[in-house]
């Protein structure tokens, strides 16, 4: 296991008991006695999960979490002390992904780390499947395979079925030069006996939608002579 889980705690036993007990489990650990150096642990270290008490010397737990939140999505769990403060940190809505108020049990702590530990790798993993799986990026164009979408700088493409399935072919194998019958044949299908200027024409209009300037275009290219190619920014 390569979790690394920062304790930020200025009890110095607490802090020294939660260390052993998750290194125990095979976890690694770092520990932070300030809020300060909590902030600056959980930012510079990257760990996978902080424990935050909220009673800390100098910046407190709360503000702490409040300041990791700018810049950073670490699960975060916070350790209180009294059952008043589980609605403050609710209340403020600090960020914070869990809270468990003291005393608790060792094994009530774990269980919870794992929890939002596996939490965590799911929706990263789900996350990552579906970019790798169903989209193709170049610049600041997002081809969806499965939704048949197309978003340019984030905004969604208004795009036929034809210019989206050339479109997907030409991106699917991107700097790959076509020419325009191996285009007719493989979008239009077989049977198409149009003209290879349809091929042209289909090309100019997803110009006009994808390329910020059309007549110089940096994903769509022309080969000239030969046919077509996506280019992969
Ligand atoms: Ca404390």
């Amino acid at each position: 296991m390569d979790a690394t889980i920062l304790i930020v705690e200025d009890e110095k036993n607490i802090n020294e008991v939660l260390a052993f007990t998750f290194q125990k489990e095979g976890y690694k650990t770092l520990s932070a006695y300030d809020g300060t150096t909590g902030v600056e642990m959980a930012l510079k270290e990257k760990p996978s999960l902080v424990l935050l008490d909220i009673n800390l010397p100098g910046m407190d737990g709360m503000d702490a979490c409040k300041e990791i939140r700018k810049t950073s999505n670490v699960p975060i769990i916070m350790l209180t002390a009294r059952e008043d403060e589980v609605d403050k940190i609710v209340g403020l809505e600090l960020g914070a992904d869990d809270y468990i108020t003291k005393p608790y049990s060792a094994r009530e702590l774990s269980a919870r780390v794992k929890a939002l530990l596996r939490r965590t790798e799911m929706v990263a993993d789900s996350a990552a499947a579906v970019e790798d799986k169903n989209t193709i990026t170049s610049g600041d164009v997002v081809i969806n395979i499965d939704r048949y979408e197309v978003k340019k700088n984030g905004k969604t493409v208004d795009i036929t079925l034809r210019e989206f399935e050339l479109l997907k072919f030409l991106a699917i194998a991107p700097d790959q030069i076509f020419s325009r019958e191996v285009l007719l044949e493989n979008v239009w299908g077989y049977e198409y006996l149009g003209d290879v200027r349809t091929v042209d024409v289909t090309i100019r209009r997803l110009r006009e939608k994808i390329e910020d300037d059309p007549s110089m275009p940096r994903y769509i290219m022309t080969k000239r002579s030969i046919g077509y190619y996506f280019n992969k920014i």
